[in-house]
């Protein structure tokens, strides 16, 4: 006999984890359905840490939604009794007029946020080994930090079972179907049906919308931890999160990074992770190569030299996976313009993992309810101007 429930989650990363966790506390009788292992390194939610931050250059509408994210990751903490979210401070630099330090002071100055901007000698007695370009303006926002990422999705995963979901790994969803009785999700093992259907499926969205006027770029990222050559430097406690304006010509995007976490506490490398914010090469999700290439290795230890010449030390570890982005960088959180019992979140560009939280509610409540208080109207559908086909 086909197992029903009131709704089925397709994608058990960060985003289903979540909704997974938001809808089984409202009572829902919910089933999140994963191709790979609860938490998994093959999608978008791998890789120790994210940053959190709240003067969100991106859009100052962001804002409202990151203050529900802050507080309902320590509520997550609590219910789980985990630790997740690690306030080290976060040090921006830029050129006065670029997109990340007006970004972030639009942003500070729309919702009252507190933003420091750092002198020279603040910023060499706070963070002696970070070399800012003399043009750069710095920031500093005390709440900002990281989030440690399997751990938040295994703890969301956590939660919904506790609050009675059913979560099944390592099965993989085929199609999906709308009839009169409800949807209908097909997969390698089995046949489920439900009132609902939350579409959170990361690089692998497309498959399950792209035909329905949805555009959604993948592509490749790498993230690498070096042991820094003075450790002390570096380490968790005395350096704090940082996000750099690449001012090198033709380029668009940041680099960032965090302290140097000991693995006996935090899990993953014991060493500074470092990126680079900007959509890498397009890849097909379902063949990407993640081995670490020379050049980007290379690219790795050239923004450190350029930064933070004192962490460019042996590379620990390395990963590769992938951003999902949308065609104006945005996140696209709505109801399925043709069937009204789907709804979806996806196209993160980068920078989704800290509005995890808040994204479960806004799908909990455009599931159960048909749609949602939280400020998303932003997020729509609606602004690519694609409707039902
Ligand atoms: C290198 C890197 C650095 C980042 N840095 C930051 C940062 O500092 N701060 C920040 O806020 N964000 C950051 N992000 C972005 C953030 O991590 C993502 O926005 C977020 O993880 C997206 O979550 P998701 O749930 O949409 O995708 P995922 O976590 O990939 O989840 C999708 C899930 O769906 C499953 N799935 C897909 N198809 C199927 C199927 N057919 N059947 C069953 N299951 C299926 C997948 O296996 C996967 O588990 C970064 C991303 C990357 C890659």
């Amino acid at each position: 006999m086909t197992a029903t429930f009131d709704v089925i989650v397709a994608g058990v990363g960060a985003m289903g984890a979540a909704a997974c966790s938001a809808l089984a506390q409202r009572g829902a009788r919910v089933l999140g359905i994963e191709r790979f292992d609860v938490p998994h390194p093959f999608g978008s939610s791998g890789g120790q840490t994210r940053l959190i931050r709240k003067a969100y250059y991106e859009h100052p509408d962001y804002v409202p939604l990151l203050e529900r994210a802050y507080a309902a990751w320590h509520e997550l903490e609590a219910r789980t009794r985990t630790a997740l979210l690690f306030q080290t401070g976060l040090v921006c630099a830029g050129p006065p007029d670029g997109v990340l330090v007006t970004g972030m002071r639009r942003a500070a100055q729309a919702h009252r946020l507190e933003l420091a901007t750092l002198a020279r000698e603040e910023l060499t007695a706070r963070v002696p080994a970070l070399r800012v370009p003399s043009g750069f303006d710095v920031l500093f926002e005390a709440q900002g930090g990281f989030l440690l990422c399997e751990r938040a999705v295994a703890a969301f995963a956590h939660d919904a079972l506790e609050h009675g979901a059913v979560l099944r790994a390592r099965e993989r969803i085929v199609r999906w179907d709308v009839t009169g009785d409800g949807v209908h999700v097909f997969t390698d093992k089995d046949h489920y049906r439900a009132a609902r259907l939350v579409i959170t499926a990361g690089p692998w969205s497309a498959r399950f919308l792209a035909e329905r006027g949805l555009r959604l770029r993948v592509t490749r990222q790498c993230v690498g931890w070096v042991r820094p050559q003075r450790p002390a430097l570096f380490a968790y406690g005395a350096f704090p999160c940082f996000l750099i304006d690449d001012d090198t010509p033709g380029a668009s995007g940041c680099w960032y990074g965090f302290p140097s976490l000991p693995s006996a506490v935090f899990a993953g490398p014991s060493g500074l992770k470092v990126g680079y914010h900007a959509p890498g090469p397009v890849v097909d999700p379902d063949a990407l190569d993640r081995a670490l290439r020379a050049a980007e290795e290379a690219r790795i230890h050239d923004g450190l030299t350029r930064f933070l010449p004192e962490a460019d030390g042996p590379l620990l570890a390395a990963q590769v996976c992938m951003y999902t982005n949308s065609d104006d960088g945005h996140f696209v959180v709505d109801r399925h313009p043709s069937y009204p019992p789907v709804v979806f979140a996806c196209g993160f560009s980068g920078h989704g993992f800290k509005f995890a939280p808040v994204i479960g509610e806004a799908l909990a409540d455009l599931a159960l309810d048909g749609g949602s208080s939280l400020p998303i109207g932003f997020l729509s559908l609606a602004r690519f101007g694609g409707g039902p086909r």
